[in-house]
């Protein structure tokens, strides 16, 4: 194997034997629930496997967006991984080189306030440490940003050569641009065959559509049973939710996720009966009205243990989805592209109106009996920003208190992990919830 290709795998090799470490650790020391939290460490384990095994065999794969329908890829039994994830999992999975990686993109010519996430993925492919696939689909929506990453992608050296798609995302949600959005999927698909080679069979598209149904199915009663006060599990085990059901392999049954879906489901309704909850002493449900940041586990414990508040509910394990008609291939890709231009977490957020946002933070607020709404202000999150007294007027109508933080989801280094306790320690007193 040539040196480029080793370094392209070279940090994939370090997660695969992090991982693999993990997973000793949770069978050497069982846990109550490690059983729920095994699945998805097994899952990142092995789409990492297969990456690495397609680039030393030199097998075709695909790196996709997450907005990418699984179920197409899944159909057309082709690997495909997403190569930012690793900028997302940092918060469950030690990253060694997360602080080098953020020092470094501070040295980069790219405006500062351009979203970290953007810029991380900017450094990575600089570094040439994402296995390059044999095409990438990529996408415009849901910011501007994003935009700016598919120009770099398509330019820089490192990728210049791997074929790209970029499926046109319409901004509107009515039947027009869903009809548009669907064509622009099989677009995906035809760009996908002529790469690789692999070709869709609707049957094989309505059996993974059918498997994921189920498991959207089984996240939605647990959506349900996360209402319950005290709440059954804190925020992780619904934030693996979006891991288990938009990954690759998700719509296959042998890989188990179905069965991690109703093991979950049992878990939380056996919880509720007992009110024997994951997180105790439970007196502060807390809104965090975006996704929890990278750096959440230097968080969340002590919001738990020193103020005894619990995540009821954030954007990563929220479940919005609609089930898709799986009748025909027409039903198949319009529900397809539906819920890729609505509903998954980021792309729901920015790709909404703001009385849409408004509507959905009224709503979680009234359904999960929240007590307080943190919205932590992601530097990236501008549009989002522009509602900030639009969302604090929401929540003084629903008679909950409202705190806008602003910080980097992705570098602690922007708001500190000291001065982010302060400001909830703060709030909580101040609204007198503790
Ligand atoms: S984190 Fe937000 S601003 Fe950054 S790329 Fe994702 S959607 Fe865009």
């Amino acid at each position: 194997m040539d040196a480029r290709k080793r370094k392209s795998i070279s940090r994939s090799l370090e997660r695969i034997a992090t991982l693999e470490l993990m997973l000793e650790q949770i069978e050497q020391q069982p846990t109550e629930l490690g059983h729920l939290y095994k699945p998805p460490l097994e899952n990142m384990l092995r789409q990492d496997r297969k990456t690495v095994s397609c680039v030393e065999n030199d097998e075709p794969f695909l790196a996709s967006e997450f907005t990418t329908p699984v179920e197409i890829m899944t159909a057309m039994g082709v690997h495909w991984y997403f190569h930012l994830e690793r900028a997302f999992s940092t918060g469950g999975i030690p990253d060694s080189h997360m602080q080098e990686d953020l020092e470094a993109i501070q040295s980069m010519p790219v405006p500062m306030d351009l979203c970290t996430f953007v810029r991380l993925s900017f450094h990575y492919l600089e570094l040439g440490v994402l296995p390059r696939p044999t095409a990438y689909i990529s996408m415009v929506h849901p910011c501007d940003p994003i935009s700016s990453m598919h120009a770099a992608y398509m330019h820089h050296s490192q990728w210049r050569d791997v074929p790209m798609f970029m499926p046109d995302a319409p901004y509107h949600m009515d039947r027009a641009s869903i009809d548009y959005y669907a064509d622009e999927l099989r677009r995906t698909v035809d760009f996908i065959t002529e790469h690789t080679g692999k070709t869709l069979e609707i049957e094989r598209l309505r059996e993974a559509t059918e498997e994921t149904n189920r498991c959207y199915r089984l996240w939605l009663e647990y959506h349900d049973l996360r209402r319950a006060i005290p709440a059954p599990h804190g925020p992780n085990l619904a934030r693996a939710c979006t891991g288990m059901v938009m990954t690759e392999g998700a719509g296959l049954r042998e890989h188990g996720h179905l069965e991690w879906f109703e093991d979950l489901v049992a878990d939380a309704e056996t919880r509720v009966v007992e009110s024997r909850p994951e997180v105790p002493d439970q007196r502060i449900r807390v809104l965090w009205f975006d996704f929890l940041p990278v750096f959440a586990d230097e968080i969340l414990p002590w919001m738990e243990r020193e103020c005894g508040a619990v995540i009821a509910m954030d954007m990563s394990g929220n479940c919005p989805f609609q089930l898709i008609d799986t009748t025909s291939e027409a039903t198949m890709f319009r529900g397809l592209a539906r819920r890729a231009l609505r509903d998954p977490v980021m792309v729901r957020q920015s790709h909404s109106t703001a009385g849409e946002i408004l509507a959905e933070m009224a709503r979680l607020v009234r359904d999960f009996r929240i007590d307080g709404v943190i919205f932590p202000g992601h530097m990236g999150h501008k549009d989002q920003a522009a509602n900030i007294s639009l969302m604090r007027e929401t929540c003084r109508e629903a008679g909950v208190p409202f705190l806008s933080i602003g910080m980097d989801s992705f570098d602690p280094s922007y708001t500190s992990v000291d001065e982010i306790k302060n400001r909830i320690s703060r709030f909580f007193a101040g609204a007198g919830l503790n």
